[in-house]
């Protein structure tokens, strides 16, 4: 049985336009890298977004969070759930962040669509490098040799379903070694 865990925060001023973000749960083996590194700082988040909503905080967006059943079996969690909710989603979703591998090494590497480059981009200004708290994030990525923005294609995680079925501009996010 496969058994995605979604989860719903209700956006206060645009509740019908959703920010997904995703990770899947399923590994080949013990999954320390693939994908419980990503699952470890997706439960962090979630965790954070509870405690701001006990102090009556609620995203601008709908914040939907996604942990995904049966990647590595062929993206079926991810894929399924993407085309039972397709008309919804292609109308719906403004953007998929996806956690893969999130941490297997010290560099910053990132794939998008073309129209989250920059969002990308100004997004790791704003955040300290954890092994340098003198530079960016931004800082740190572009000092490192996979400074550049790759492109999603192929099958390679959940994105592939929201990229390729529905098109929705989506990222993939990772700090590794090459
Ligand atoms: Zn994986």
């Amino acid at each position: 049985t496969i058994q995605n865990v979604i989860s719903v925060i209700e956006g206060k001023e645009e509740p019908d336009r959703y920010v997904i973000l995703g990770n899947h749960r399923d590994a080949w083996t013990f999954g320390a890298a693939d994908p419980n590194s990503g699952t470890a700082a997706l439960l962090e988040l979630a965790e954070r977004l509870s405690k701001l909503q006990t102090k009556g905080w609620r995203p601008r967006r709908t914040i939907i969070l996604c942990n995904w059943d049966a990647e590595e079996y062929g993206l079926i969690g991810s894929t399924e759930w993407v085309e039972e909710n397709r008309a919804m989603l292609t109308s719906r979703t403004v953007a998929y962040l996806n956690v893969d591998v999130g941490v297997s090494g010290s560099g910053l590497d990132a794939s998008a669509t073309p129209q989250l480059d920059e969002l990308l981009k100004q997004a790791s200004k704003k955040v300290q490098n954890p092994d340098n708290g003198t530079e960016s994030l931004y800082d740190m990525w572009m000092a490192s040799d996979g400074s550049l923005i790759g492109r999603l294609g192929g099958g390679g995680s959940d994105y592939s379903a929201f990229v390729q079925h529905i098109g929705i501009p989506s990222v993939q996010m990772s700090i590794w070694s090459g």
